[in-house]
């Protein structure tokens, strides 16, 4: 790291994370390597991620590079990108599964390709991947069995107060809350009356699975199965791509639910493969083979997100909320987490300069992490909120239900690229500049 060991320094920042997820790992460890004493403090009593995949943008690839290359390592030792590791096919299909020939129900027709750069889409299993990455978090880093209650915000001169569940405490310079959609940072910062305390329901539930990729060759071809795919029909559709060096399909299908979800302590529930079935009856024959691979008994998800009701900010004193706890989308884009490594690299690069400013004395501790929270929220607020409304906006293009695009082809097409491309290419090397700079400034005056 580039500072001297942090633990016997007094001034250098220590920084509680709330949320031992995707998002909370990797700013702990963009911290950790920049000398910045940070602690995680997570509910669950181990790290179990579900048996489902994820994937990452090559731009959010880039970030981790930024925030710490064994985010990198680790992803990499598990990711897979499309098709032969030797020759990707780097580009994200979306097809038509629904509308197909009667003679040929197998034959999907080419509706949208968009290049994703080179391994421009790289799917992991989530569960190898945080397997990967706990093994690059140092040791005391991360506590478990710690579930947040309540931050107590004392004088400038004291350190905040983290009291959890199990009615132990502990104290931080600053609290950041990476604790997912049903964030208890983000309620005690807003209050629970308040509706931006909570998610909402989009009315999709989103079925997942892994099919072994052996099966799914033989089923649907070799091309099909180990590309990505985005299979679109009316009021659903079905999404894949490789995972786990090739050898599982992961499989998301979305499906409306026109009913309330009435259990708000868990977003996830038991379901089969036929009620799956029941949804993809009428499509064609690549979808229901794809389907009827599915293991008997799956979970399904409500997909909640806080595009209804947007927090005004995600920084108050000393305390922030980043990746999903700030803003929680929907997973039509694909790039939720890959949004929450950009926050990461962003908070990074702040504390960062705020330790520096501490050690120069031309802060205070307090007022520098304040500083550097009120320079998070600023500088990333308009992106990641427009990330939540465009994930909303894009699932009913897919849909062809959208006002603007309706079921024209060339309209939606250019939709999704415009909106797709947003994500892609996001500068990420201007938001660290940008981000050092407006907080020097603040510094200053
Ligand atoms: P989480 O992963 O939710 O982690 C929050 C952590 O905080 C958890 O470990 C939780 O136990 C802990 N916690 C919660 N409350 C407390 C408390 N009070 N005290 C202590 N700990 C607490 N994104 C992509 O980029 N690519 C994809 O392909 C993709 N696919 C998706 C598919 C689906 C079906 C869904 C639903 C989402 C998908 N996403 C995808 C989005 C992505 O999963 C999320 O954006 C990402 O996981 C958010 O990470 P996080 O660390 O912010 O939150």
């Amino acid at each position: 790291s580039m500072y001297p060991p942090a633990m016997d320094r007094e001034d250098v920042p220590e920084v509680a994370i709330v949320g031992g997820g995707i998002i909370g790992l990797t700013l702990a460890l963009g911290l950790n390597k920049r000398g910045i004493n940070a602690k995680v403090y997570e509910q669950a009593r181990s790290l179990r991620e579900i048996g489902a995949g994820v994937a990452f943008t090559a731009n959010a690839v880039r970030c981790m590079e930024q925030i710490d290359p064994r985010l990198v390592t680790a992803l990499r030792s598990v990711a897979t990108s499309n098709g032969d590791p030797n020759n990707p096919n780097d580009h994200l299909q979306w097809v038509d599964g629904f509308n197909v020939d009667p003679e040929h129900p197998e034959d999907e027709e080419l509706l949208y390709k968009l290049y994703a750069g080179p391994r421009g889409f790289e799917g992991c299993h989530r569960a190898h991947f945080l397997d990967a990455l706990l093994k690059v978090v140092p040791e005391g880093v991360l506590q478990f069995g710690k579930r947040l209650a309540n931050v107590v915000e004392q004088d400038e001169e004291e350190k905040v107060k983290l009291e959890f569940e199990d009615g132990t405490v502990a104290e931080a310079d600053a609290v950041i809350g990476c604790d997912g959609i049903k964030s208890r940072v983000r309620e005690l910062m807003f209050g629970s009356e308040n509706p931006v305390s909570h998610p909402t329901y989009t009315h999709k539930i989103a079925y997942r699975g892994l099919i072994p990729m052996d099966k799914a060759v033989e089923a649907v071809g070799e091309s099909k199965a180990k590309n990505q795919h985005m299979h679109l029909g009316p009021q659903a559709h079905l999404l894949h791509f490789p995972v786990a060096n090739q050898k599982l399909m992961n499989v998301v299908a979305f499906a409306p639910d026109p009913e309330e979800w009435e259990d708000s302590k868990t977003f996830v529930a038991p379901a089969t493969r036929r009620d799956v079935e029941k949804v993809f009856a009428g499509w064609g024959t690549t979808v229901r083979s794809i389907v009827s691979l599915l293991p008997n008994d799956l979970d399904k998800w409500a997909v909640f997100d806080s595009s209804t009701f947007p927090v005004p900010c995600y920084n108050k004193g000393r305390i922030c909320i980043a990746g999903d706890a700030a803003h929680a989308a929907a997973p039509h884009h694909g790039a939720g987490a890959g949004i929450g490594v950009e926050d990461a690299l962003c908070l990074s690069a702040l504390l960062d300069k705020a330790a520096s400013v501490i050690q120069d004395d031309k802060a205070s501790k307090s007022q520098a992490l304040k500083l550097a929270f009120i320079t998070f929220n600023t500088i990333r607020r308009k992106r990641t909120q427009w990330l939540v409304q465009s994930s909303h906006d894009v699932c009913e293009i897919y849909e062809w239900n959208h006002p603007k695009t309706g079921s024209d082809p060339d309209k939606c097409f250019e939709e999704i690229r415009r909106r797709s491309h947003k994500i892609w290419y996001f500068d990420y090397e201007d938001m660290v500049r940008e981000s050092s700079e407006s907080f020097e400034w603040r510094v200053v005056i």
